[in-house]
């Protein structure tokens, strides 16, 4: 492959701009390596759809807010567009954008017939009630209402968002058209039509993912970190604590803790459901977000946000194998560091790929009229997750390509080619 020179992180871009630029040098690597013409580029560069709008919001004491939101569908030439939907104050059109174009990717590298989209709200649920909640999501539903359906474009939980959430979409969304469509979105509760292990998908995607790229190693002497304890990060340690892993630390927006002889994950997930955050847990020691990053442990899982590693903290990280839980943690000159440095990084569209696994079985078995039982669901997730990182460690090894250039590499091939033999309309 060509080497390509990441772009340097701008102090003063906002963390979505960041996004979208390393997403958008991950692309053109991959345009490299394949060789595709400048229109094609041009093309795959390109998000198909972006809509803005702005929502309205009643507070609870009769005042109105107005929070900009987003849905982008970057790629439809496979299938329907396919992504998450994000609360967070942070989030902006280039955040979305770029969550989007990795949508794209990962869904075609897991072989599933969806395009990439993404939506957010700039909003942050913590401090809006129950029902502003409510009033907030319906009302930004109401407003992507001609993008969305389930034969155009399916949402699902991200940051922020949960089961609630998409029960409420799925309730506007049949409201309008005048009967109930579960499949317009995933991640839903399974009295709505949601797949058994549709919860815990993207972290046993992560699990799977962790396992292989440990090989013949024994769980048993792999200590972990996880930044991030929502429902990608908290799982996580569960299952890989499951697995037989040491889990020494994890974080979330409220702090981080450690204990070198392994944390009680129930006992985190308890202490957490009870206080809100992992921070205060009595049986362990206090970190800084910046030291679990840089711990001394055998994996680190960033489950949080994007950006998080560095070209200033990747020199200091002492794992020596990432597993992406986050879509976008590592910033591309981080990335050159850390394979500088000798760390395997499992690449976020292959690593959390579980998630949008099993909202394709939820969405085939909605529009079917049908469901399996949690046993078939954990099958071919295994199956989709294992092929997958079987074929990225194939051609990393036989081209001498880092995990995340030729899990690219798979994933913007297949969507070219899908380009070429639908051919250009007019
Ligand atoms: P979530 O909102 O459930 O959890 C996010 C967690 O990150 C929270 O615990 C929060 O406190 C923590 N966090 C935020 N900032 C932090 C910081 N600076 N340091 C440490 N922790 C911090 O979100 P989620 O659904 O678990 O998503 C997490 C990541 O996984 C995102 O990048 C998301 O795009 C990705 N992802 C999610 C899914 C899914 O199915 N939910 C699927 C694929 C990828």
């Amino acid at each position: 492959m060509t080497v390509m020179v990441p772009p340097k992180a701008s102090a003063t871009a906002s963390p979505g701009r960041l996004a979208l630029d390393s997403a958008l040098f991950q692309l053109d690597q991959a345009a490299e390596h394949l060789g595709l013409d400048d229109g094609l580029r041009k093309m795959l560069a390109t998000p198909r759809r972006s809509l803005t709008v702005s929502v309205p919001v009643r507070r609870e004491d009769g005042r109105m807010d107005v929070v900009q939101g987003y849905r982008v569908q970057h790629n439809v030439s496979r299938g329907p567009a396919k992504g998450g939907i994000r609360f967070h104050p942070a989030t902006d059109l280039f955040e979305v954008t770029a969550l989007a174009m990795w949508m794209t990717w990962k869904c075609a590298l897991v072989g599933i017939p969806y395009g990439g989209a993404k939506g957010g709200v700039g909003v942050d649920p913590a401090t809006l009630t129950t029902r502003e909640l409510e009033r907030v999501t319906r009302r930004y539903v109401n407003e992507i209402l001609p993008l969305i359906g389930p034969d155009q474009d399916i949402p699902a939980p991200d940051v922020g968002t949960d089961e609630q959430t998409m029960a409420w979409i799925m309730d506007t969304y049949s409201v309008n058209a005048g009967y109930s469509v579960p499949g317009v979105v995933t991640g839903k509760p399974t009295i709505l039509g949601g797949s058994l292990g549709r919860a815990g998908a993207t972290a046993r995607g992560v699990q799977i993912a962790t396992m292989s790229a440990l090989g013949d190693r024994d769980p048993a002497g792999v200590t972990v970190a996880v930044q991030g304890f929502g429902k990608v990060g908290a799982q996580t340690a569960r299952y890989l604590a499951d697995a037989g892993c040491r889990v020494v630390a994890v974080s979330d927006v409220t702090g981080a803790i450690a204990d070198r002889n392994g944390l009680d994950v129930t006992a985190v997930r308890e202490h957490h459901s009870e206080s809100g955050g992992v921070s205060g847990y009595r049986h362990a020691d206090r970190l800084t977000h910046e030291e679990l990053l840089e711990l001394d442990v055998d994996v680190l899982v960033p489950a949080a946000l994007e950006g998080v590693l560095t070209a200033e903290n990747a020199p200091r990280v002492r794992a020596r194998l990432i597993v992406e839980g986050a879509n976008g943690p590592t910033m591309p000159e981080a990335d050159v560091i850390l394979t500088g440095s000798g760390v395997t990084v499992v690449p976020d569209i292959l690593a959390n790929a579980g998630g949008v696994i099993v909202s394709y079985l939820e969405w085939v078995q909605n529009t079917q009229a049908y469901s399996w039982s949690a046993g078939e669901v954990q099958i071919k997730l295994r199956d989709l997750m294992e092929q997958a990182f079987g074929e990225v460690g194939a051609l990393a090894e036989s081209r001498g390509l880092t995990l995340r250039q030729a899990a690219h590499a798979i994933g913007v091939s297949r969507v070219a080619e899908a380009h070429r033999l639908r051919g250009l309309y007019p």
